[in-house]
């Protein structure tokens, strides 16, 4: 293999402002084996550099990239610089995109079941010979000359060949691996896939993009739920294709937990989210060892008739599985639309989910808002020293261009929540966009009710506002037509996560007003979490901060990062809300390059 210089793999003319220095850090914590957590501004090129690093030490030491993004909006980006370094040096990197198998999968008819049942259906069909697409072997004899990236599928489905066994194929020589999160962080399908593509930790280098979002995916990966259209098909199912003696209380015992599910709907349409007991459920449930003995009868009979479909009985043992084997976890149901869903959740990480970011040669995670490093290692579960972490914050080369004002005299505290509030907060947008030039005036909600409450006030026009199933393109065409206009929208929605809206080179969104703190409602989600830091930082004053208000400052910092997206842009950003003045929140806007001034109400609205 070639030794590269870092200079030799950028394919641009020149390094941004604090690129070289990433590539370098990324490097050094490769040949160190460190865990390297990078903060660098959403939009301002860190995919690059971080692969420059990481591809110089593998170039060196023969290690694998493994590069995990949440989206396939998300594979674009490594896709995209991977192929330019390509073009600039002679030999070929060769990097495969693996999307989630079921995805891949030419099967259209097992798109809809559950991973599990996927990959047991999948697994059937090989092994009986009933999957046209597989095997490979036979069909393709040299892979090496085979593209990689996106190209994989269309080659897979020219010449029928599964997408996954192709990429399969093709990752015994990829240097690069793009994937989805939960190939690394749902610990069955790791087992799979580390076996499948042979990959073992200590020769891999892994890149984590998004890292701010790595706690709530993992959560939600590790989520069980319980739905009742669920228990009614598993009752159908059982009727129809089980004849054991235990058939008629194992129903009956379903029948109980359907009426459960029933009665919290009331509960949760109005409160919107509820915290059980666990004790129905400990005395209702059925045993998982007879789920699961029940799920597989009716699957293998399912099998016998080529028949793929989902075993609902499978879903209620997954269940029912967690709940017994992890007494400490949280029982709450959740509106899900018109009905209540019963979840359970996780309320720390064991060691094995996180285990790929302590074995990896390192581990390099990166995002533009990354939580304060004590607050974010208790989260994970990681121990800052053990684990040889390091943090590299680099603030926003743009963060000049933002003129950040804080106004005292207003706040969306709960406690004072009702209608002179909402006047007021009602008041200060209506002002601050009169006196706006033209353009957009993003205004950003702690939440769609909050933000519903607010509306009801405000006189200024046009306006227009995200909803919970809002499309980004509608958004960003019908904001285009007006020379100014008023944009609601929500903390960590679409909007503020997503949304880009230029003319030519520029961002229109002019002005950003954060209308109440983004503070995450007080819940027992939180509430556990806040139980959990404190032990884990012991501090519980520190904790508190942690939890509640920097994600309030990783949402800000979202917002604001609407309105900057080149050296061309600049902004306003009001935040109408004076706990924001609080020595904490200064402190993490200070350390993005913000320098707030605050601001008495008077003047604002004078
Ligand atoms: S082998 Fe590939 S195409 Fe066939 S069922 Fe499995 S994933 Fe789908």
């Amino acid at each position: 293999m070639h030794m590269y210089d870092f200079n030799d793999l950028l394919p641009y003319k020149k390094w941004r402002q604090g690129q070289l220095q990433i590539a370098h850090s990324v490097y050094n914590s490769i040949i160190e084996r460190k865990i390297l957590l990078i903060n660098y501004p959403t939009g301002a090129g860190k995919t690059l550099p971080v692969l420059i690093g990481a591809l110089k030490a593998s170039f060196e030491n023969g290690y694998k990239i493994i590069y995990l993004a949440r989206t396939k909006n998300q594979f674009q980006a490594p896709q995209r610089e991977l192929e330019k370094i390509n073009k600039k040096i002679k030999e070929k990197i060769n990097f495969v995109l693996l999307y989630n198998r079921q995805e891949l999968c030419l099967q259209k008819n097992l798109q809809k079941l559950p991973y599990e049942e996927f990959i047991g259906f999948c697994a059937f069909l090989r092994k009986e010979g009933k999957c046209k697409y597989y095997p490979l072997s036979s069909r393709l004899s040299d892979s090496n000359n085979m593209q990689c990236g996106d190209e994989i599928m269309n080659l897979a489905e020219s010449g029928d060949y599964c997408p996954y066994e192709l990429t399969k194929l093709l990752s015994k020589n990829a240097l690069v691996m793009i994937l989805a999160y939960n190939y690394i962080f749902d610990p069955r399908i790791r087992e799979i896939f580390t076996r499948d593509f042979n990959v073992k930790f200590e020769r891999s280098i892994l890149i984590i993009d998004e890292a701010h979002n790595l706690p709530d995916i993992i959560r939600n990966i590790l989520t069980r739920k319980l739905r009742r259209e669920w228990i009614s098909r598993a009752i159908k199912e059982i009727k129809g294709y089980y004849r054991g003696e235990d058939r008629a209380s194992v129903i009956s015992s379903l029948r109980c937990l359907y009426s459960y599910l029933k009665s919290l709907d009331k509960k949760v349409l109005e409160k919107g989210f509820s915290v059980l007991e666990r004790d129905f459920l400990y005395n209702t449930l059925p045993s998982p060892t007879r789920l699961r003995k029940i799920g597989l009868i009716i699957e293998s009979e399912y099998k016998s008739m080529l028949l793929f479909k989902s075993s609902y009985i499978r879903r209620i043992y997954e269940f029912t599985n967690y709940f017994f084997e992890y007494p400490y976890s949280i029982l709450y149901a959740e509106r899900d639309y018109n009905y209540a869903v019963i979840k359970i959740s996780p309320i720390f990480f064991e060691q094995n989910v996180i285990k790929p970011v302590v074995e990896s040669r390192a581990t390099i995670m990166m995002s533009g808002t990354l939580p304060p490093l004590g607050y974010y290692t208790s989260l994970l579960g990681l121990d800052p020293v053990r684990s040889r972490i390091e943090e590299l914050r680099i603030p926003s080369p743009l963060s000049h261009r933002v003129k950040l004002k804080i106004v005292k005299g207003v706040s969306s505290r709960y406690v004072e929540r009702g209608e002179v509030q909402y006047r007021k907060i009602a008041q200060c947008i209506d002002a601050i966009f009169y006196k706006s030039r033209e353009g957009i005036v993003m205004t950003v909600f702690p939440s769609y009710n909050y933000m519903r409450n607010i509306r009801l006030y405000l006189k200024s026009r046009p306006l227009l506002v995200e909803r919970e199933r809002s499309r980004l393109s509608e958004v960003v065409n019908e904001a285009k037509k007006y020379e100014k206009v008023l944009l609601l929208a929500v903390a960590g929605g679409k909007m503020v996560e997503g949304i880009e809206i230029k003319r030519g080179n520029r961002s229109i969104i002019n002005v950003v007003v954060i209308a109440g703190l983004p503070i995450p409602e007080p819940n027992i989600l939180t509430k556990n979490m806040l139980e959990n830091v404190s032990v884990k930082v012991g501090n519980r004053e520190l904790a508190w901060k942690y939890v509640y208000l920097s994600p309030a400052v990783m949402r800000i910092v979202q917002a604001i990062g609407r309105s900057i997206r080149s050296k061309d842009d600049s902004s306003i950003v009001y935040i109408l809300d004076e706990r924001a003045t609080d020595e904490f929140i200064i402190s993490q806007l200070t350390r993005y390059g913000f320098v707030p001034e605050v601001v008495e109400l008077q003047a604002l609205l004078k």
